[in-house]
């Protein structure tokens, strides 16, 4: 399958019909998908496997962080869907990290990523957990860690990335895939683009710039009333 575009979309949607009917107006040479907590615990594996038969490369975005052992069966069993990619959360170590890698050892393995520091999060929260640190020191250890686990890359902010490439990009290597969501169009041509809920956002051209290797994109595509232009003017702005 070609695959050029970097964007992922984010299928936060409550149900199998609603993601269909945007699923339906994509290809997958525009977009890969993302199949988060809500649709997964609304529609399960069924329909994991459904959007991989339709020829889609899927991103189980479950964030499993768990006992070792846990992880590791977890992974395997996402694995078994033929999804594209999965993640963990970094902050379950590196014992976990290392026995999610031993669980995907095979070589058609999907591509294994951590959550660093959550793109809704920033200085306060770091701070209510009495953590010592700025998130781009948290970002950055973690990445580390990440890397040291023998994992593929990390979500985090775009706005981590160039520090991430500039500063760690020599024990990292340039292949260390850098996953950023809080991805927000430049606001004046897309209705309804706000932050939500988001924190550390950038714009899709922003992202790319500064070292993202793949958007992930939710509401300004899902909530949008034409989310296949966007989609496609995103794109046209970052390829
Ligand atoms: O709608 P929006 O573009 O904000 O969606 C972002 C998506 O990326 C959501 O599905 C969210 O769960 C996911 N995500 C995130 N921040 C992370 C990891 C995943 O926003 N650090």
């Amino acid at each position: 399958m070609s695959q050029t575009s970097p964007v992922i979309v984010a299928l936060d949607f409550p149900s199998e019909t609603e993601t269909m009917q945007l699923v339906d107006q994509l290809e997958p040479s525009l977009c890969r998908l993302k199949v988060g907590k809500e649709l997964f615990t609304r529609c399960g594996p069924a329909l994991v496997k459904k959007l991989v038969d339709k020829g889609f490369d899927v991103f189980l975005d479950l964030k499993y962080h768990d006992i070792p052992n846990t992880v590791a069966h977890a992974c395997a069993a996402a694995a078994d869907l033929g999804v594209w990619m999965l993640n963990v959360h970094a902050l379950g170590g590196e014992k976990m990290m290392v026995a999610a890698r031993q669980a995907l050892s095979e070589n058609d393995s999907p591509l294994l990523i951590a959550v660093t520091w959550l793109t809704s999060s920033g200085q306060p929260e770091l701070d209510a957990l009495g953590i010592n640190a700025t998130p781009l020191q948290m970002v950055s250890r973690l990445a580390l860690m990440t890397k040291n686990s023998g994992l593929d890359g990390i979500v985090c902010s775009a706005q981590e990335a160039p520090y991430i490439r500039q500063e760690l990009g020599g024990s990292l290597g340039s292949e260390f895939l850098l996953v950023t969501p809080g991805i927000r169009p430049a606001a004046a041509q897309f209705s309804g683009a706000s932050k939500d809920d988001q924190c550390r956002v950038a714009t899709p051209a922003q992202a790319i710039k500064d070292g993202a290797s793949y958007l992930v994109i939710g509401r300004p595509v899902t909530q949008a009333d034409d989310p296949c232009r966007i989609l496609r003017t995103i794109i046209s702005d970052i390829i």
